[in-house]
Formats: C-alpha cells, sequence, structure tokens
C-alpha cells in the first residue's frame, strides 16, 4: 500500500492582511514527518517507479513525501529537514515559471487575495471586465462558499466558476501587474534553475505541466502540450527522466481518464491526482491518489 503526503507553501510566517496563503511552518512540517514515520516506511521516488506494482500490493505501508508548484520556500525550509531526517520526496514544477519567466495565475490570485480587501479585488476586476452577477448567483456563491463573508464568496465564485480560464488570465495579470513586480516575485517564489538541478540529479524531480491548468477542462491538444512539454522541458534542463506528474488542482473534473490516457502516452509512469485515500493495486498508476498533508497524522485536520 501507498500513501502520499501532499504539500504547498513551508514558511515561518503566514501572517498577511488577508490571510489566503495557507501551508506549514518548518516546524511543524518537521513534526509531522515524525508522526507519519510511525505509520510507514518512507519511499524514494525512483524506487517507487521501479517497483510500483510492488509497492502497492505490499503488506507494508509505504509513504511518499511530495510537494506542489515548484517552490523555493520547499527547497530552502523543507529539504533540509527532509534530508536531515534522511527522508526521500518528489517535487512537482510547472515550466512555464522557468522557460517563460512568468508566475502562474493560481499564484497571482493567492498574492492578491493576501493584499487585498475582497470588495476592492471585485471591483477591480469590475474596472477592466463588466461583471453580471445575477441574484441567483449570488445566493449560489454564498451556499458553495459558506465559511467565506459575502465578497468573499463572491470574488471565488467568479474566479472558479464564472470566468473562462484565458479571459481569467488576461484579466488578473492586469491587476497583478498594478500591485506586484512579475520578475521579482517570481525570483521570491520558485525554485532557481540549480535547485531545479539538484532535485533532478537525486531523481527528486517531477512535473506539475507548463501552466498549471485544469486539464480536464481544456482542449486534448492543450492536455497534451500540457503534460508533454513540461517533461521535455525539465528532462532537457536537467539531463534527466521526468517520469512522475501531479495534475494541477487534481480533482475529479481535472483528472479524466482521457488526462491520464495522455499522460501515459507522452511518457509518464505515474500521476498524482488529489483524490483523499491510500492506492493499491486498484487504483490505476496514472491516476493514484494522494491526501492533503493536514489530513494525514500530525496535521490539523487529523482525527
Ligand atoms: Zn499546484
Amino acid at each position: 500500500m501507498l500513501t502520499v503526503s501532499n504539500y504547498h507553501y513551508i514558511r515561518e510566517n503566514f501572517e498577511a492582511n488577508y490571510p489566503s496563503i495557507f501551508g506549514l511552518t518548518p516546524s511543524v512540517f518537521e513534526k509531522q514527518l515524525l508522526s507519519l514515520n510511525d505509520i510507514g516506511k518512507f519511499i524514494h521516488p525512483t524506487d517507487l517507479i521501479k517497483n510500483l506494482d510492488e509497492i502497492l500490493q505490499s503488506k507494508q505501508n509505504y509513504l511518499l513525501v511530495t510537494f506542489d508548484d515548484g517552490l523555493k520556500e520547499q527547497f530552502e525550509y523543507g529539504l533540509p529537514i527532509l534530508d536531515e531526517l534522511g527522508i526521500p520526496a518528489i517535487f512537482f514544477a510547472n515550466s512555464k515559471n522557468f522557460e517563460d519567466k512568468k508566475v502562474s495565475t493560481v499564484h497571482k490570485i493567492h498574492l492578491l487575495r493576501s493584499i487585498m480587501d475582497p470588495a476592492d479585488f471585485l471591483n477591480s476586476i469590475e474596472n477592466i471586465d463588466k461583471i453580471d452577477f445575477s441574484e441567483s448567483e449570488k445566493n449560489k456563491a454564498q451556499k458553495i462558499y459558506v465559511y467565506d463573508d459575502k465578497k468573499s464568496a463572491e470574488l471565488k465564485y467568479l474566479l472558479n466558476f464564472k470566468m473562462a480560464y484565458d479571459k481569467q488570465e488576461l484579466i488578473i495579470n492586469k491587476v497583478f501587474n498594478s500591485h506586484f513586480e512579475e520578475a521579482i516575485v517570481l525570483e521570491k517564489l520558485y525554485m532557481s534553475n540549480e535547485n531545479l538541478l539538484n532535485l533532478a540529479k537525486r531523481g527528486y524531480l517531477g512535473s506539475h505541466t507548463h501552466n498549471h491548468y485544469p486539464l480536464g477542462l481544456i482542449d486534448l491538444g492543450s492536455i497534451k502540450f500540457e503534460l508533454e512539454h513540461s517533461k521535455l522541458y525539465f528532462e532537457t534542463l536537467t539531463n534527466s527522466k521526468i517520469e512522475m506528474v501531479a495534475y494541477p488542482y487534481g480533482n475529479e473534473e481535472t483528472c479524466t481518464l482521457e488526462v491520464a490516457a495522455i499522460a501515459k502516452n507522452v511518457g509518464y509512469k505515474i500521476g498524482f491526482t488529489t483524490k483523499r485515500g491510500n492506492n493499491t493495486l486498484a487504483e490505476k498508476p496514472l491516476l493514484l491518489n494522494r491526501f492533503d498533508c493536514n489530513d494525514l497524522p500530525g496535521g490539523k485536520n487529523y482525527k
């Protein structure tokens, strides 16, 4: 059996005017690794690829640590703790951040939400593009985001359900550029090329696609590009094999059978969703389950 624990942000301080970036501090991360150590045996990504079937059908519980988004803080704060404990991991990065030197839209949204009141954020979007929010849509937003205030719920609904992702990208870029310097954010937020080379040499690098788009919701040609291009880019950059992919968002509508088939076709051996659960031989190698770290022992939602 294989249990996968997934991480994003690892930083000392998550304080913000409007908290919207969540993750673990290095000390909480370390504590969780020690708790996980009690429920299984950590496995190296290269060994997982080599012995996948054996691991999935084993009675022994194997554990894999994964990181999404190729963030510098994962390399700076996460990796030294892993190394000290002798625990391997895999880091899934987006090639767009390195090849095009652009910040992913998903991270632009995180950053904007951390500095802006939701009402101001909505207003700046409205200044660029007219938003037609019907009363029934406003009610729907409130029902989906029950824990959010009215404006936050509307903002989330707008970004997640109402705007096509390509249009969203254009609008978010405009708002982002009026608050941030992209080159500075890029440098601070993402790993360096040296970091990638270091990880690849150890078999620790995987693809999180090129653009961080929701694969199941885009056309087939784009799905293939997202998967294949990022693989080739990282392979050429690091002179190593990239055989694992973590699909952005990882929910059911983004990780379809078609997405898994294309991933296999372009040469991936293992693909990860964010569907909660352990993995046995019943799972498809290109659609393996992954827990958010908070849902596992040592995590804040674990009971
Ligand atoms: Zn991601």
